[in-house]
C-alpha cells in the first residue's frame, strides 16, 4: 500500500495577505511625508522616486483610516470566508504604540481599532507585527527614530542580538494589547539578504515572547516561480520550525499607496481562465494574494476593497460547491506544511495500519491511499465514510475508484490508522 499526503481536504489553500495595516492611522501618509523629509536632508538635489511616493497624490490622502472602514471591511471578510494574514504594525510611522495609545487622535477610535482587530479580524487572519514603525528604524536604547530605515538600510540588517532583539520588541507590543502573533511580516524587503539569519531571529523571538515553536514570516512575493511553503530550521523532535508564507499574486487592490488602482483580472480573469492565479490553482500550489491596507481603502473611495469582493466572486466561481479551495490563515498553511514534511509514516500490511508519529500537528490532515478501504479508525475511533467531495471533511473518509481518501485532524505523538480493506 501506498501512502501520500494531499493538500488539506484535497482542497487548495487561498489566503489573502494584508500588509501595513494598523491602527488609526494611515501609514502611507506618513511614510511619504517622511520618506519626503528623509530626502531634503541626505539628498537634497535628488528628486523622489517613483517607490518614495508622490508629491502631488499626497494632497489626496488622508492621515488616518476610520475604524469604521476597518469594520466593514472584516465583516465582509468573515461573511465571505475570507482567511489570511492582517499586519498591526506595533509602532507605526512612531506615531503611536498600539500598546499605550494615538495621543493626537480620537481616543475613541483607537480603541475602536482594538476591538475591531481582537474580535472581528483575528478569527479569520493572523495578526502580525510588520516590524515596528514601517518606517524608520527605532534606536532600542532610546526608543528614537534613526536615519536608517527598516525597508531600505536594514534590507541587510545587523545579524547579531539587534536583530533578535528588535522583533522581540515588535512581538512583546502586540502581546501587551493581548495578541501573542502566529509570526512576522517584513515591511518591505527588510531582512531579504539575510534571510537565513532573518528566519533564525524571527523563530528566537518567537519562542521567547510567545512561546510558539512553529511561527511563519512573509517576505517574498515572486511572480515568476510556483509558490511553495519553505520550511526552516526543522527540529523534528522538539517540533520547533518556522515557514516562509511565499505569496504569488499582488499587489493588484489599490497598491501600497492608495492611488495605484490595480485590476481584479490580474489575479483572475471573468471568464476564470486569464490572470496568474488559474494556472497555478490547476497545479494545486498555494495562492497567497497580497495586497496593503491603504490600498483596500483608496483614500476613502474603497476602490481596492471593491477589488477584493469581484477577486472573491470569481474564485466562488471556479469553485462553486468548495470541493477545489480552501481559505486558511498564514499560520495554518505553515503548519499544515510541517506536519507534511516532517510527519514519519510507517505503513504495516498485516493487518493494515498506518502509523504517524510527529510533533508538528494540524487541522484537517490528509492522506491518499492506492486502496479501497471499507472501515478506518484512528486511535480507536470509527470515521465517517462520505460518497462526494463536497461532504469530505475532517474525521471522514472517501472512496473513489481505487483511492481512498481520509482526514483526520493530526495531533502530536504516535496516530494509528486500522483499515479494513474493501
Ligand atoms: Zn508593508
Amino acid at each position: 500500500m501506498n501512502i501520500t499526503v494531499c493538500n488539506p481536504l484535497l482542497r487548495t489553500p487561498l489566503s489573502l495577505i494584508v500588509d501595513d495595516s494598523c491602527p488609526v492611522i494611515n501609514l502611507t501618509y506618513y511614510w511619504i511625508h517622511q520618506r519626503h523629509a528623509w530626502k531634503a536632508r541626505h539628498q537634497p538635489n535628488i528628486a523622489p522616486e517613483r517607490w518614495e511616493g508622490d508629491t502631488i497624490q499626497l494632497k489626496k490622502i488622508p492621515p488616518t483610516i476610520p475604524a469604521d472602514f476597518a469594520w466593514e471591511w472584516a465583516e465582509w471578510c468573515w461573511e465571505n470566508g475570507v482567511k489570511g494574514k492582517f499586519s498591526l504594525i506595533p509602532y507605526p510611522a512612531g506615531i503611536g504604540r498600539v500598546d499605550e495609545g494615538f495621543p493626537d487622535f480620537p481616543t475613541r477610535e483607537y480603541q475602536a481599532w482594538l476591538r475591531i482587530y481582537r474580535e472581528l479580524i483575528w478569527p479569520s487572519f493572523d495578526l502580525t507585527p510588520e516590524m515596528l514603525t514601517h518606517t524608520a528604524v527605532v534606536d532600542l536604547d532610546t526608543f528614537t527614530l534613526t536615519e536608517a530605515w527598516e525597508q531600505v538600510e536594514w534590507v541587510d540588517p545587523p545579524v547579531d542580538n539587534r536583530l533578535t532583539d528588535y522583533i522581540i520588541i515588535a512581538m512583546e507590543m502586540l502581546d501587551n494589547v493581548g495578541i501573542p502573533c502566529e509570526g512576522v511580516t517584513s515591511p518591505g524587503a527588510f531582512g531579504k539578504r539575510q534571510e537565513a539569519a532573518y528566519a533564525r531571529a524571527v523563530l528566537t523571538a518567537s519562542q521567547h515572547v510567545n512561546n510558539n515553536p512553529r511561527p511563519f514570516y512573509f517576505l517574498w512575493l515572486k511572480h515568476d516561480e510556483l509558490p511553495d511553503v519553505p520550511i526552516w530550521y526543522p527540529d523534528k523532535e522538539k517540533g520547533v520550525a518556522i515557514a516562509s508564507i511565499v505569496s504569488c499574486a499582488g499587489d493588484w487592490f489599490g497598491g501600497w499607496t492608495g492611488y495605484d488602482l490595480g485590476d481584479a483580472d490580474r489575479f483572475i480573469t471573468e471568464d476564470l481562465q486569464g490572470g496568474c492565479l488559474p494556472p497555478i490553482l490547476e497545479k494545486e500550489l498555494p495562492c497567497v494574494l497580497v495586497g496593503h491596507w491603504p490600498g483596500f481603502y483608496f483614500n476613502g473611495e474603497k476602490s481596492g476593497f471593491e477589488i477584493l469582493k469581484t477577486v472573491k466572486a470569481r474564485l466562488d466561481a471556479y469553485d462553486p460547491d468548495g470541493t477545489k479551495t480552501l481559505w486558511m490563515k498564514n499560520s495554518e498553511i505553515g503548519h499544515y506544511w510541517m506536519a507534511r514534511e516532517l510527519t514519519k509514516l510507517t505503513v504495516m500490511e498485516e493487518p493494515p495500519q498506518i502509523h504517524l508519529s510527529t510533533q508538528f500537528p494540524t487541522a484537517n490532515f490528509t492522506l491518499a491511499l492506492d486502496t479501497p478501504v471499507r472501515h478506518i479508525q484512528v486511535n480507536g475511533w470509527d470515521l465517517r465514510e462520505v460518497h462526494s467531495r463536497r461532504d469530505f471533511q475532517t474525521d471522514t473518509f472517501l472512496v473513489e475508484g481505487k483511492q481512498t481518501f481520509v482526514a483526520f485532524d493530526l495531533e502530536v505523538g504516535k496516530t494509528e490508522l486500522e483499515l479494513i480493506v474493501a
